[in-house]
């Protein structure tokens, strides 16, 4: 057990416990009643933060689930899974990492760190990934960067666009370069479906880093992000120890990105549909001088 374990700043939010401790029907103040935003430390009531999730203080997004996600995007009833029971193959044999693997495969009911397959987003069909940070901080090993790679090859066959929300912490350390070299094949297959002219749409959601950064996040044809979305490569710790300086406090956050031009436009969660929705409908075949 670790002597100095380090306290969330999340307050969790889980839909599923029960509200009333049934064996002596005492009536429990559930721990999801409320929530703490990490930006401006308001509490609030969770009903208040809507669907989105959404701080009605400072709007601040709060982490949300694949699933959270695709239900706020997609069109409903009109996603359909593709490249799932891909399994890794562990080649670190990493001490405890397939028990790992296996808890949190259960805990959230995922597959793996990032959720593929073809939806519409109104009206519009696309492949989609979307990335969740509650499985081991959708770190990016070998199946994670095997299904975004078959999202790309399906994509380009079957001439659609791409639409990826990225959120990662990096590369699996578990699974060593195995998890880096996910970096180079993606991107082999990004530009292949560039090749064939097709429109690639990344979304960058809170906290995308390390190698996702590194690579097919900061690919897009378009890259959008969500307000105050920590982006960056190495931490900011590392940076100024490194480079010396003091840096500005909202160094790696999407508003400074956007002033230096990294992200193209930064777009309310409560907007994000209908913007993807006509970004995809401009860029669409037989829209234009395609
Ligand atoms: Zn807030």
């Amino acid at each position: 057990m670790a002597l100095f374990k380090k306290k969330s700043k999340y307050i969790r939010i889980n839909p599923n416990r029960s509200r009333l401790n049934e064996q002596n029907s005492t009536p429990e103040v559930p721990d999801e009643l409320f929530a703490k935003c990490p930006s401006c430390k308001h509490m609030i009531y969770t009903k208040d933060l809507g669907q989105e999730k959404v701080c009605p203080f400072c709007c601040y997004n709060f982490r949300i689930s694949a699933q959270e996600r695709l239900n706020l995007v997609a069109d409903a009833d009109t996603f359909s899974e593709r490249f799932t029971g891909i399994e890794t193959t562990d080649p670190l044999n990493f001490p405890g990492y397939l028990d790992k693997l296996a808890a949190v495969k259960a805990k959230t009911a995922l597959d793996e760190a990032v959720l593929t397959g073809t939806a519409t987003i109104k009206g519009q069909k696309t492949a989609l990934a979307i990335m969740d940070s509650n499985f081991i901080m959708a770190s990016m090993g070998m199946v994670v960067g095997e299904k975004i790679t078959r999202l790309f090859e399906y994509a380009t066959i079957e001439n659609l666009p791409v639409v990826i929300f990225t959120a990662s912490g990096g590369a699996r350390m578990q699974e060593g370069i195995m998890s880096l070299m996910q970096m180079a094949k993606i991107s082999a297959a990004v530009k292949r479906h560039s090749n064939a002219g097709l429109l690639y749409l990344t979304v960058l959601t809170d906290p995308t880093t390390g190698g996702v950064t590194a690579s097919f996040a900061m690919l897009g044809d378009i890259i959008l992000a969500e307000p105050q979305t920590l982006i960056g490569f190495a931490g900011r710790r590392v940076i100024e120890q490194t480079v010396r300086e003091n840096l500005p406090d909202d160094f790696q956050k999407a508003e400074f990105l956007q002033a230096h031009g990294f992200v193209d436009k930064i777009v309310k969660r409560t907007e994000l549909a209908t913007t993807i929705g006509q970004i995809l409908k401009l860029h669409a075949k037989g829209n234009g001088d395609d």
